[in-house]
């Protein structure tokens, strides 16, 4: 092959999914040097996955673009379920109706748009935080990938990976699809092994870090040998987008409709008036070499879906006026054996998992995915954190992977069989099961309750040295009593608190952005008439303003001062009776320039016109004890210790595991840039 180019990067993605276009929204805001590659030639217009659950707007308002998902997404708020009533013969009966996302889990609920959009989103993202030097490359497709073994994790200066690509021509990049009238799923992978006929450019990129977020069919992940393990049937969706004429009362509502023999279907309201039905056609067998067993997938048409649709609703009926999009998706329910290789190569999203699109969770866990990895890599491209934290990412996704997989094969199971109906004599699925198992999984597939282990960047242990700190499971959750409503492991929820130096209500999520930094959130409790309290908050800052506590020993000489680690103070006390000055100077730092930084001192109190926040009742902390939180830079809440000596140290020894002290030269890195300035 004729080498045009060779190049070199610190981060490579292959694959611009969702998964691949949340690791570089990650490496734009954080200022890795990165680039990203896929081989089709455009963007998906339509269709593929559509919902948002509730974590994955945080994550969008944590980037500063969940605004744009509210504008435009339709907002999903009832369920209801339909199943036939007692005299099967006469059809469907609405049997309930429950809110579509558990109330008080977060502030934001389910919202229903299609892919393509939410992409779009994230490059926006891009080009505003990498100065457009981050721009998707396509149509680019990996070919050849080879880790240098010799070269060990602690090495982070060196290009172990090397990954040969094709600069395609767009006329090579456009998969086969099957019928021609609409715009369809049902297409043809190209490539997939390396497209022999590929007659574009030969580049060849030496990364240190690469992310495989090439789908379900991963050639990252074949190339490395790693398999999928799981059932082994194969179910096939029917999915099919357009703007329904129908009598059914509930359309605009998610409806899980049960038929007494037709099977079942999904009603998912979409925007701009555009509904998503979901059937579930058929199992196959799974083939043991992938070419036979497979159903013919371009057997199924729209009319074949509506037809199907039409038996589930009857009494009522439904035709589709403006069809925008179908498919035939056919998947299994499995999981990755291994999710990286080397600590230097990881896979994410469908690479690692595929299953139903039932409970709407392919495009969010597989943003979750890398969300979870690619601050971490962040972190050690800048020589801030040891390589040893990318362990964690296995270990915290492939739980997920398989909670996910268990979840969605129960849920399948239920939503494919036939109910129990009276009269009628086979085992039958027990509809309130169903209706159960439905409001659980909703929970789960929020996101807000993924719950990660305890590891070297979830400090779930007790420690004996001070009495406040018992560890207790409770239904799986690990809190500590001095913030009982805060699960260690769990993203922290957001409060209202108000900012002292202005009266402004916001929400502490808004003031943890999703921009690099651990933070440690000092509740300070109840400092004007404590007074225990009021002396810790001095020692706390005389402890900060020192040369050598946990903030300064880990931020570079060339950074400033909270760009590492940031520390902001919510204290319980009435706001106006605090003066400014009285709160100790580390919580007002001031930049080189002297410009005061106001927006680190927040009050527990009852703002102007948006009331009160009660941050503390909501987090479960005592006015009059506080709490020092620990939260990572995705806000996951890593530790929670008591105000005294003792908690400080404790944290001090909890990133001296991982953290990487900037005594020395920086001289091989750039300056650390995990804040930037918004443009
Ligand atoms: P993907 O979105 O699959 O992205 C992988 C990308 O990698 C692709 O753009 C591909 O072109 C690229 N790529 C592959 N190999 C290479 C290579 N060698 N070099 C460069 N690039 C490469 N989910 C739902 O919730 N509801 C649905 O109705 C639904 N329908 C779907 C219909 C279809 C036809 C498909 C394929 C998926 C559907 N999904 C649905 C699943 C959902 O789209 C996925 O879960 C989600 O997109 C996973 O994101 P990802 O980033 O992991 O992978």
């Amino acid at each position: 092959t004729h080498i045009v180019k060779e190049s070199k990067v610190d981060v490579l993605i292959i694959g611009a999914g969702p998964a691949g276009h949340m690791a570089a929204t990650w490496f734009a805001r954080t200022g890795v040097n990165a680039r990203i590659i896929d081989k089709r030639s455009a963007s998906q217009f339509v269709g593929q996955a559509d919902g948002l659950q509730s974590r994955t707007l945080e994550i969008f308002q944590s980037f500063g673009f969940a605004d744009r998902a509210i504008k435009e997404s339709n907002h999903m708020l009832e369920i209801c379920f339909w199943q036939p009533g007692e005299d099967a013969s006469k059809g469907i009966e609405r049997s309930g109706r429950i809110p579509d996302s558990t109330i008080g889990l977060s502030r934001f609920q389910q919202a229903v748009i299609h892919q393509g959009r939410v992409e779009g989103w994230m490059r926006d993202s891009w080009r505003k935080w990498s100065d457009n030097s981050l721009v998707l490359e396509r149509p680019v497709q990996a070919t050849e990938l080879v880790i240098d073994t010799s070269i060990p994790a602690s090495d982070i200066e060196s290009y172990p990976v090397t990954v040969t690509v094709e600069h395609l021509k767009d006329e090579q990049a456009v998969a086969e699809q099957f019928g021609s009238k609409v715009s369809n799923g049902l297409f043809r992978q190209f490539g997939g092994d390396g497209d022999k006929n590929a007659k574009g450019e030969t580049e060849i990129i030496h990364a240190k870090y690469v992310v495989g977020t090439d789908g379900a069919h991963s050639w990252v992940r074949r190339n490395l040998g790693i398999s999928m393990v799981g059932e082994s049937t194969d179910y096939i969706w029917g999915v099919l987008d357009g703007i329904p004429v129908t009598d059914f009362p509930d359309i605009r509502c998610r409806c899980a409709i049960h038929s007494a023999e037709h099977g079942s279907i999904m009603v998912i309201p979409r925007e701009h008036n555009m509904i998503r039905l979901y059937i579930q056609l058929q199992k196959t067998p799974q083939a043991s070499d992938s070419s036979s067993g497979r159903i013919d997938r371009s057997k199924i048409t729209p009319e074949l879906i509506l037809e199907n649709a039409n038996k589930i609703l009857f009494p009522y009926t439904i035709d589709m006026v403006d069809i925008k999009w179908f498919t035939a998706y056919q998947i299994g329910q499995r999981v990755a054996t291994e999710f990286q290789k080397n600590g230097r190569v990881f896979l994410a999203g469908d690479a690692t998992h595929t299953h139903s699109p039932k409970a709407g969770q392919g495009m969010n866990i597989s943003m979750a995915d890398t969300y979870n990895l690619a601050w971490k890599i962040a972190h050690i491209v800048k020589g801030v954190a040891d390589p040893a934290i990318l362990d964690t990412y296995e270990s915290e996704r492939k739980t997920i992977a398989q909670n996910l997989i268990d979840f969605d094969a129960k849920l399948s199971k239920l939503f494919s069989g036939r109910p129990a109906v009276p009269g009628i004599e086979t085992p039958g699925v027990d509809l309130a099961e169903f209706h159960k198992v439905f409001e659980k999984g909703n929970e789960f597939a929020s996101g807000t309750t993924v719950d990660y282990d305890g590891s070297i960047l979830i400090d779930k242990a007790t420690n004996e040295l001070t009495e406040t700190k018992r560890r207790y499971d409770e239904d799986n959750i690990t809190t500590n009593p001095l913030a009982t409503n805060c699960p260690i492991g769990r993203r922290l929820d957001t409060a209202q608190v108000v900012v002292q130096s202005d009266s402004k209500p916001v929400e502490l999520a808004d003031v943890c952005l999703s921009d690099g930094r651990w933070r440690v959130l000092y509740f300070a409790g109840d400092i004007k008439s404590n007074a225990s309290l009021k002396n810790f908050m001095v020692k706390f800052g005389e402890y900060l303003e020192a040369s050598d506590n946990f903030v300064k020993k880990y931020t570079p000489a060339t950074a400033s001062l909270y760009s590492v680690i940031d520390i902001l103070l919510v204290h319980a006390s009435s706001r106006t009776a605090c003066e400014w000055n009285d709160f100790p100077s580390a919580f007002r730092p001031r930049d080189h320039k002297g410009r005061m930084d106001y927006l680190k001192i927040y009050a527990d109190d009852t703002s102007y016109h948006q009331g009160h926040g009660h941050a503390y009742k909501k987090y479960g902390i005592d006015t009059s004890f506080g709490a020092l939180l620990v939260v990572r830079p995705d806000g996951y809440l890593a530790k929670v210790e008591p105000l005294n000596q003792d908690g400080i140290n404790s944290i001090e020894e909890f990133f001296a595991k991982f953290m990487i002290p900037q005594k020395v030269s920086l001289s091989n890195h750039e300056p650390i840039i995990l804040e930037r300035e918004e443009k």
